[in-house]
């Protein structure tokens, strides 16, 4: 037994498939996996995992991974060195700069990468190029999330932590599918139900999981948050159920908030979300009758045309019935990334620096510039989206884009596919060869999170370790060493050893981070930011103060935009979403065959009088039809949605099937999300596949 054991180890390591930041230890031999064990010291799990955190790694050693650097000449793709390949990359970024100016470079960092690969990207765009057009994937899902916390409360971040969620006597989840895009989190909650009398609300269009098992369900129309949520705030201060000790305490603006609110009645929410009145009011009760509330959303909330606004709205509720400062209460906008948090807290954004350190702050450009020897522009960059549009007019020539499937994420994909195609010069970096890929200049393979050293940062703002489960797969490397390594060909005289370098220096320049180092994070410990004058993470935020300058919460005023959906031609709704077995587009799990054999494609979910008026079954093909595009998928009649209300999974196992063939360019204006979710569509059934 000892021989075997030998030849036997044991990594503790961080599973990247959603933001709940399970860990745990890999048992392996060699590159083969043979057991994914949760310890009880796992912070945020537990002994708990879910399929893809269990079953989910086959990919690492798919024959489908880059080997080596690729450069395209005369329109094919050579192999080549890691040395001709990075001098290939940071040669084009300069010809484009000197060429059409240092603003004409986009920078995108992985949201599925580590906080200090985040870190050196942006710190490529800004100390080497000067400009800050650097992002990650938090525009595409949670930045309106973040908007409505900054607003009210002042942290982008979960204000507690996963295992205050059970000490919650009541739970509202608004669109959000926990069961299965978090599902440990959505075990957690599961039992607290059952065991520990834990009330449960959910919101949502489609009647998922949760919704099952709700104390009560609400069913909204598409895009019209805000009217709930104010209707039941509005009914609460009306009957003077709100918090008046912690509001004249703690919260700014109530009496003008109050006052907004008058055109929120009971009447006009039942006329404008369909949901009968008395259901308003029995929320609103349970509301009343309890003494600690959290509120969960994802993006079914934020990917809305008025996202920021309806989280916004989430914030202002949990204000007004005091629930903020107290394990149990709070806001948990969740993650869908591994690393959203993280690559964002890192400053993988265009208007902060690491740690949400403003751009405009002079105090805080004076410090970077010291740092790191260079002049910062102050100029707020371009995002992840509107990057698109401003390829289109000449202003962004090229890009370098480390692992983000930005043709297929994107809205629109036919327009991101085009306007990728006008780029000058296109870096990739991943570790599959992409769609993406596809119109590179240059591909850089990258190791996958097993073969590398690092820290995440989970959606309840934990910054974990994770450390070398295995040896590099062919040549492909970290992605911290290959951009330093096309920074230090630009000149940049980087010299981080390891990424526990990287860290410290983040740590010294963010006081959110202040006092992180990687021995504070050895094995599975953890600390969640933001750090303490005493050196103490934060559980939980709040306690005393709001991060603000005179500590105080500011309730937020909204007014109702209604969806952008209205659509003779186009008369059904479809909304999108994740599937348990698999990872946002799929360039992972659909590489990975016990997982691909459960789920081997994607699907739309049909009501049963819409199918019935159609004439479809389960298993038939159809054609779903946008503006925008249109996608080939099968059918699957399900009483889990309803009326004229479609669904589809956003993973797709080939590209012709993904949810973004059909999305558009419609935006939300406070944080440039895309609204993924107001989508008019029409369906028409095929004869053959
Ligand atoms: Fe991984 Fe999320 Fe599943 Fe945990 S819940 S194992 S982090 S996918």
């Amino acid at each position: 037994a000892q021989m075997r054991n030998e030849q036997i180890k044991k990594t503790k390591t961080v599973c990247t498939y959603c933001g709940v930041g399970c860990s745990f230890t890999m048992w392996t031999k060699g590159r083969k996996i043979l057991k994914v064990q949760p310890e009880i010291e796992s912070p945020a799990n537990g002994i708990s995992t879910c399929i893809k955190g269990k079953f989910g790694w086959d990919f690492v050693n798919s024959k489908e991974r880059l080997k080596k650097p690729l450069i395209r000449k005369n329109g094919k793709f050579i192999e080549t060195s890691w040395s001709d390949a990075i001098r290939f990359a940071a040669n084009g970024l300069k010809k484009v700069s000197e060429k059409y100016g240092n603003e004409s470079i986009m920078f995108i960092a992985s949201s599925k990468g580590t906080n200090e690969e985040a870190y050196l990207m942006q710190k490529l765009a800004r100390q080497i190029f000067h400009n800050n057009n650097i992002d990650n994937s938090s525009r595409f899902c949670q930045a309106p999330a973040t908007t409505g916390l900054w607003r009210t409360v002042g942290y982008g971040g979960d204000a507690g932590s996963i295992m205050d969620i059970y000490k919650s006597d009541l739970v509202f989840i608004i669109g959000a599918n926990t069961a299965e895009s978090h599902p440990v989190i959505a075990t957690r909650i599961k039992r607290a139900h059952k065991l520990n009398g834990q009330k449960l609300i959910v919101s949502d269009l489609r009647k998922n999981e949760m919704a099952e098992r709700a104390d009560i369900y609400l069913h909204p129309a598409p895009g019209t948050d805000i009217v709930l949520l104010s209707a039941i705030t509005k009914y609460i201060i009306d009957k003077k159920w709100h918090d008046k000790k912690f509001i004249d305490e703690r919260v700014n603006n109530f009496d003008d908030y109050y006052k907004s609110l008058s055109s929120f009645t009971l009447e006009n929410a039942e006329k404008i979300t369909g949901i009968p009145r008395n259901q308003i009011i029995k929320t609103a009760e349970m509301i009343h009758s309890v003494k600690n509330m959290c509120i969960l959303w994802a993006m079914g909330v934020t990917q809305h045309s008025a996202g920021s606004d309806e989280s916004t709205a989430i914030s202002n509720l949990l204000l007004i019935t005091g629930n903020y400062g107290r394990p149990g209460t709070g806001a948990y906008p969740l993650r869908g990334h591994n690393n959203v948090q993280g690559a964002s807290d890192f400053g993988a954004m265009p208007t902060y620096l690491p740690g949400y350190q403003p751009i405009n702050d002079k105090n805080v450009i004076q410090k970077f510039e010291k740092a790191w020897n260079t002049k910062l522009s102050v100029k707020p960059g371009i995002d992840n989206v509107s990057c698109i549009e401003n390829i289109d007019n000449d202003k962004i020539k090229a890009m370098y884009i480390v692992g983000q499937e930005f043709a297929s994420t994107g809205p629109d994909s036919e327009m991101v596919r085009k306007s990728l195609e006008n780029l000058e010069f296109l870096i990739v970096e991943d570790v599959f060869f992409s769609e993406t890929a596809k119109f590179a200049d240059v591909v850089l393979p990258a190791s996958v999170s097993l073969e590398k050293e690092g820290t995440f940062v989970n959606t309840e703002r934990r910054i974990q370790r994770l450390y070398r489960v295995m040896e590099p797969y062919a040549e492909t490397r970290p992605d911290w060493e290959i951009i330093q390594d096309i920074a230090n060909e630009l000149g940049a005289g980087w010299n981080y050893k390891n990424p526990s370098d990287i860290m410290d220096e983040a740590s010294e320049l963010c006081p959110i981070f202040k006092g992180v180092n990687y021995s504070r994070l050895e094995g599975f410990k953890s600390l969640q930011w933001p750090m303490k004058e005493n050196g103490e993470d934060s559980e939980y935020l709040y306690e005393d103060r709001f991060n603000f300058p005179d500590g105080k919460a500011r309730l937020y005023i909204l007014k109702y935009r209604p969806p952008l959906m209205e659509d003779e031609e186009y008369p059904l709704h479809l909304n999108n979403g994740r599937m348990l077995e698999h990872f946002h587009e799929g360039n992972e799990t659909f590489k990975t065959p016990g997982i691909r054999e459960k789920v081997p494609d994607t699907f739309v979910e049909i009501s049963n009088d819409l199918a019935k008026d159609y004439g479809i079954e389960s298993g038939d093909y159809v054609k779903i039809v946008s503006k925008w595009g249109s996608v080939k998928v099968r059918a699957l009649v399900t009483d889990r949605v309803s009326g004229n209300e479609l669904y589809m999974p956003m993973n797709a196992a080939y590209d012709e099937e993904g949810i973004n063939m059909l999305t558009s360019y419609n935006r939300d204006p406070d944080s440039d999300t895309p609204s993924y979710k107001e989508l008019p569509v029409k369906i028409i059934k095929l004869k053959d596949k």
